[in-house]
């Protein structure tokens, strides 16, 4: 028997056991996070009736490229969608925007039980909201795409308008890619497609040009505090250091907040620890040792070493620490600091690193994240790094 069309491969890198289900199955546009750009787009051309048929949501992994694709499929079929008249405008119902989902017809129920399904591994079962996303050996093959397409001639029986989102889009093999392009070209009357990726230009030339591009951004380190609180997830001070080395990312945030990944800022302290005393070159190399170390944490994957990914969180939690150092030399609120939770480490380090020993650690350490972000080794980088700092 194929594999259905809506199946999933839930827990493929962590990604959605990490973000709870339950948030994104009661969000409407108006509660997602940030964005409100792409989202004020959607809710007006849902409005006018001249949403795209098929869209690309491009942007960093874990910012609510997903979520949002969900609210927008939640949004075209609900029974009765908010939609503030001329004379009615009530910005309170929906956030000032032009559409939303009601919540609770019967269509916004159906959509979120299907997702709080996925988010236990089984079946959605729905038809007006179908996922693709990659197998087990991380792609999406010719055969899933077929029958997602078989369908899509046909309105959804149980919905106004299928949307089929197709999740890490650009793990869609070359050949899946030349399935859905007629598809693109030529809408089916009742099926909309939104392709979510993080590296939109590893998909052709030809689905790109056939599908308008929203640009999703990292979220603010407040947008994402903010978030965690509201759902309490962890407390003010927790939040603030989980966003603090998310790098923009609520999946992230979420799984510092778990304690599931080591704590880079450990790293970071130990590291600026070392540094803090006088000593040798030979020390110095010691030091960056530290930021190339195998990972702690609770991750089951636990790789050999340190991955680019790690010595990167790595040195974003170090240019946190350093923010805070500066905040602390400079005697300003200690509400300022990002790791208040650290205070006692932060007052330990202080009094090796002045204001002008931070500022140039602070700009070292953003040049080691470039050289990081261009390919350069990890080595490299860590041992440059701690004859800067
Ligand atoms: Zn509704």
């Amino acid at each position: 028997m194929p594999t259905p069309a809506t199946a999933v491969s839930w827990g493929v890198e962590g990604r959605y056991d990490t973000m709870p289900v339950h948030a994104a199955a009661c969000m409407s546009f108006a509660n997602l996070v940030g964005h409100r750009h792409v989202i004020t787009l959607l809710a007006r051309s849902l409005a006018q009736e001249t949403l795209p048929p098929s869209l690309i949501f491009a942007g960093p992994s874990g910012v609510g490229k997903f979520t949002t694709a969900v609210a927008l499929a939640r949004a075209v079929n609900c029974l009765d969608p908010v939609r503030p008249g001329p004379g009615l405008f009530d910005a309170s119902v929906s956030g000032g925007l032009a559409f939303d989902a009601c919540g609770t017809c019967r269509s916004c129920v159906r959509i979120a039980r299907a997702l709080d399904r996925i988010g236990r591994g089984a079946e959605p079962a729905i038809d007006c909201l179908r996922v693709l996303a990659p197998d087990d050996r991380r792609s999406i093959k010719i055969d899933r795409v077929r029958e997602v397409l078989a369908a899509s001639g046909y309105r959804p029986f149980d919905g106004h308008r299928r949307v089929v989102v197709i999740d890490e889009a650009e793990r869609l093999e070359i050949a899946s890619q030349n399935a859905l392009l007629k598809a693109l070209e030529e809408p089916p009357p009742g099926t909309s497609f939104v392709l979510v990726t993080s590296q939109p230009d590893a998909l052709l030339p030809t689905i790109r040009s056939r599908c308008p591009r929203m640009r999703f951004g990292p979220l603010s380190e407040r947008e994402i505090a903010d978030w965690l609180v509201e759902r309490g997830a962890c407390t003010a001070d927790e939040a603030r250091a989980a966003a603090s080395l998310a790098g923009g990312s609520i999946a992230a945030a979420l799984s510092h907040a778990a304690g599931d990944r080591e704590d880079p800022r450990q790293v970071a302290e130990a590291f600026l620890a070392r540094l803090a005393r006088p000593g040798t070159p030979a020390d110095r190399l010691d030091a960056a040792q530290v930021l190339v170390a195998r990972p702690g944490g609770r991750s089951r994957k636990r790789p050999a070493g340190a991955t680019r990914v790690d010595v990167t969180e790595r040195l974003q939690a170090t240019a946190s620490l350093l923010r805070d150092l500066a905040v602390v030399s400079s005697r300003a609120d200690q509400r300022w600091l990002a790791n208040a939770d650290l205070a006692p480490t932060l007052a330990r380090l202080a009094s090796a690193f002045d204001g002008h020993r931070v500022a140039r650690a602070f700009r070292a350490v953003d040049r080691a994240l470039y050289a990081l972000d261009r390919n350069v080794s990890q080595k490299a980088v860590a041992d440059w790094v701690a004859f800067e700092v």
